[in-house]
């Protein structure tokens, strides 16, 4: 995988009413183009019919070659869901990009999803014995079978009462955006793993998304987020209701969503992502200082986490790592492993005149795999540094994430690959410290330690999921 990094698999935007619907969604899906990019797609409606255009590669793409008949104002577009993604949960193919459209009950019904279900196998296995036909290998097409059987059993035809039904039947990590001809939904699962915002514009619009990077870019300001268990409904004239639909014994929000995925830009669960990020850096300067000349940050992710460390230990900060933004920001296939392999030598250059001589201390966000971080000691070395030592602004990854977010099998992990006192030497550092778990989660402000998800570091999941090992 490119940059050795763990992989997002989705990223979600809604727009409903206002002014230029389909811009607004063209620019709030562009910037959340960082959250998957195998495939992008979009679904709106103008209050009597719904249309989809959806295809691999990038949002720049989409919105080039969307239908002619889209932008005759005559068509009218009142409201549209889209989606990024990044496609490893239920596969690569090309039928699984989404938003994913079906007839349910006489009504058009569009559906986009970010997370990953964690009862899946078994809904699809129950489902299945029932007859029900599947078209793509997702966990969200699951949702709309068990709206369709909700319908048929006790809703009489009220869509949103389908869906909630439907939602308190799955576990696992949702944010959603459906929709039909004349109404939008936006719904987050009650543990609260992947997030999801609202914001206005003054012309009567409303922005649902993944980030809040995506409101600047629309016109729109942060109302709130979409609460853990809450369903909002937006109807044909753009008023809102909102119902909770689901308790969970806890909240467990992402916090490698802080660590790593969310843009700096972005607010998720509540707190800047810059901020949190630098508090991160700092925390981590006062947890494992170094005697360096030069702190380095490894681009983009390490960038803020190193601001702070600078700034709490005083050790100038350079730009020492040159990267290359050609390689690995155009269609990136999963498939494609050697090509990868190949991006991730060529991404990041030492700059020899920034290193040579020095104490360097790296910056990086995370270690997945631990291959790119060897390579990159290796050529600073090269470069002519005197000593390289890294700080990660985060623990070691030693375990799998079953709610959205693709980490390679945990003997991949580098954490697991080596003992624990070897992983310096692994590396061939002069020294290696991770942030603690603690002090991660201090960094965090709106919400405690205990209402966030840190699985992939200390194996606690908040539910557990089909196919987790038994010793877990
Ligand atoms: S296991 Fe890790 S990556 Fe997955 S939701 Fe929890 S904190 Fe996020």
């Amino acid at each position: 995988m490119v940059d050795d990094k763990p992989r997002e698999y989705c990223g979600l935007c809604g727009v409903t009413g206002g002014e230029g619907v389909l811009e607004r969604l063209h620019a709030g899906l562009h910037s959340l183009q960082h959250r998957g990019q195998e495939a992008a797609g979009v679904m709106v409606g103008n209050g009597a019919e719904c249309r989809l255009h959806k295809q691999p590669g990038l949002v720049g793409a989409l919105f080039g070659c969307l239908p002619t008949a889209w932008l005759d104002p005559r068509f009218g577009i009142a409201r549209g869901i889209g989606h990024v993604r990044y496609g490893t949960a239920g596969g690569s193919l090309a039928v699984n990009a989404q938003p994913l459209m079906v007839n349910m009950a006489g009504q058009t019904v569009g559906i986009a999803h970010n997370g990953t279900l964690c009862n899946a196998g078994a809904l699809r296995r129950e489902l299945q014995a029932e007859g029900a036909l599947f078209q793509t290998t997702t966990d969200t097409e699951l949702i709309l079978h068990l709206m369709a059987r909700a319908l048929l059993r006790r809703c009489h035809g009220n869509l949103w009462e389908a869906l909630a039904e439907a939602l308190r039947q799955v576990q696992g990590a949702y944010s959603l955006l459906l929709m039909t001809a004349d109404t939008m939904v936006a719904a987050r699962d009650p543990y609260g793993w992947r997030p999801l915002a609202i914001a206005d514009t003054s012309d009567g619009s409303y922005v649902v998304a993944s980030e809040t990077i995506a409101f600047g870019v629309t016109g729109a300001t942060t109302l709130r987020d979409v609460e853990p268990g809450e369903m909002v409904i937006w109807d044909h004239n753009n008023r809102i209701t909102s119902q909770r639909f689901a308790e969970a014994p806890r909240h467990a929000h992402c916090i490698f969503e802080h660590v790593y995925f969310a843009r700096p830009g972005s607010r998720v669960f509540g707190d800047s992502v810059y901020e949190v990020r630098k508090a991160m850096g700092r925390q981590l300067a006062r947890e494992a200082p170094v005697d360096a000349d030069v702190i380095v940050p490894v681009p983009d992710s390490g960038l803020y986490a190193a601001l702070g460390f600078a700034e709490q230990s005083g050790i100038p900060l350079d730009l020492a790592l040159s990267r290359n933004h050609y390689v690995g920001r155009t269609f990136i296939d999963p498939a494609l492993k050697a090509s990868r392999l190949q991006q991730a030598g060529a991404k990041l250059q030492p700059i020899p005149e920034a290193i040579a001589g020095k104490r360097v201390c790296l910056i990086d966000d995370s270690i997945v795999r631990g291959n790119t971080s060897r390579s990159r000691v290796g050529s600073l070395r090269a470069a002519g540094a005197r000593e390289v030592h890294l700080r990660v602004s985060c623990p070691p990854h030693r375990y799998g994430c079953f709610f959205g977010i693709d980490f390679p099998e945990r003997a991949a992990l580098f954490a697991n690959q080596v003992p624990a006192g070897d992983l310096c030497r692994s590396l061939r550092l002069d020294s290696l410290h991770y942030l603690s778990q603690a002090g991660m989660l201090s960094c965090v402000k709106a919400h405690p330690p205990e209402d966030y998800c840190c699985a992939c570091f200390d194996g606690q999941y908040p539910v557990r999921p089909e196919g987790l090992p038994d010793d877990l």
